[in-house]
């Protein structure tokens, strides 16, 4: 039977020079946001911001020069976002350009497309949204409804997709289209396109959605007759859904999958040490010190596949296994520290301990829905060890 690979990666030693200059950069930058902004901070927008880590040569970090990129290693960069989420910075503006849309790009576009977007996205300049979800299409993403319709002015586009993570403040969108329809004795899988949508196109309008906390981050997004000029289908028309599993596969076992709550689990941390001055807190003492434990045998396991991916392997159930348990730890760790820490604390409290506490509280819940489910993950770590 396969088993996991999960081997150990030792960071080179040109990685602390550059973790330095990160922690540098954050000392002066990111110091003084509050917890419950550095909560959860690759969702939190703030284009200010990515154009500053883009100055630095933080976006696009493993990118070909001829692209504005750095032709740094995979570990490199893996050492900068490890970094700038542990400190809270806010880093959604150019999140999934720079860890999906722009790798996609670079495996599957035109060179026109790589010229004019990558640049762009290395400068902190364009912002991608990621469109595949649709009300009736989440874990049955092969059951997309959006339509394309090729004409001699470009390809016609109506539909609706749905929890479009910063579709209101994004310039394009990678959109999941159904471009030929099912014909009997075909896949659902096949007949599946990919497209580079302007967001400010005639024809799409992007409606927000609130979450639990009252914040706006994803959106519902209506295409209606949406015109998109022939070059701008990513990839091979037909290919869609080979090419978007691929895109999902690189985002599944970044630090990102383990430290959603990081800013909780280090104000706890403050408050304990604060405690510990006046009194014994055994039971709180041991259990900080079990979640560093998991949160170090995640760590080592992230950059296990991260160094795998660096040599050219593709570690799909490995990823798969980082995301669930990364998820499960960030997911729960709201429920343990309220356990805990909250004799005699309210939620309402105005402390930064009760208000991250309260936003996690209330978000937590999505990080195992986001990328992909808990059950869908475990299913693909099944397939992958031939179980099912
Ligand atoms: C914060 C957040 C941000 C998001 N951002 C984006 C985005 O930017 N772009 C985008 O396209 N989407 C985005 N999504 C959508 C996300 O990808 C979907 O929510 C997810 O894939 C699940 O789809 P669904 O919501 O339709 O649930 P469903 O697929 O309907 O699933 C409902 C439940 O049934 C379970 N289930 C479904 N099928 C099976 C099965 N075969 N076996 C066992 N159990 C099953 C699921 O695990 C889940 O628990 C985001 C979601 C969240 C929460």
């Amino acid at each position: 039977m396969p088993s996991f690979a999960f081997h150990p990666v030792d960071l080179p030693p040109s990685v602390s020079a550059l973790r330095a200059e990160v922690r540098d950069f954050l000392r002066n930058e990111a110091a003084d946001l509050p917890a419950e902004r550095r909560a959860n901070c690759w969702s939190v927008f703030d284009a200010a911001f990515s154009r500053e880590l883009a100055a630095r040569g933080w976006i696009g970090m493993t990118w070909p020069r001829r692209y504005g990129g750095g032709e740094r290693s995979a570990l490199e960069r893996y050492v900068v976002l490890e970094e700038l989420l542990a400190a809270g910075a806010p880093v959604g503006a150019h999140w999934i350009a720079d860890r999906q849309s722009g790798p996609a790009l670079l495996r599957y576009g035109s060179e026109a497309q790589c010229e004019r977007f990558l640049p762009a996205i290395v400068r902190g300049e364009c912002f991608f949204c990621i469109g595949m979800s649709e009300p009736n299409a989440g874990s049955d993403l092969a059951s997309v409804r959006t339509r394309g319709v090729k004409t001699a002015e470009g390809w016609r586009i109506s539909g609706q997709k749905v929890w479009t993570t910063h579709a209101h403040q994004a310039h394009f969108m990678i959109a999941l289209v159904r471009t030929r329809a099912n014909a009997e004795g075909t896949k659902k899988h096949d007949g599946l396109s990919q497209f580079l949508i302007d967001m400010k196109a005639p024809g799409v309008r992007v409606r927000p959605i609130a979450d639990l906390a009252g914040e706006v981050h994803f959106n519902e997004v209506f295409l209606d007759d949406v015109l998109v000029p022939h070059d701008m289908l990513l990839g091979v028309e037909g290919q869609g859904w080979q090419q978007c599993t691929g895109e999902l596969s690189l985002e599944r076992s970044g630090p990102e999958r383990y430290l959603s709550s990081h800013a909780l689990f280090v104000e706890w941390l403050r408050s304990l040490c604060a405690d510990a001055r006046d009194r014994t807190c055994d039971a709180a003492q041991q259990a900080a010190g079990r979640i560093a434990a998991e949160l170090w045998t995640l760590r080592q396991m992230s950059l296990s596949v991260a160094g795998q991916l660096a040599a050219g392997t593709d570690p799909a159930v490995e990823a798969a296994i980082v995301k669930d348990l990364g998820n499960s730890f960030e997911q729960a760790l709201p429920g343990r520290v309220q356990a805990l820490a909250c004799a005699g604390m309210a939620l309402e409290d105005d402390t930064p301990l009760a208000r991250v506490l309260a936003l996690l509280l209330q978000t937590s819940p999505s990080f195992s829905l986001r990328g992909g489910t808990r059950e869908i993950l475990r299913g693909i770590v099944s397939r992958g060890l031939g179980l099912r």
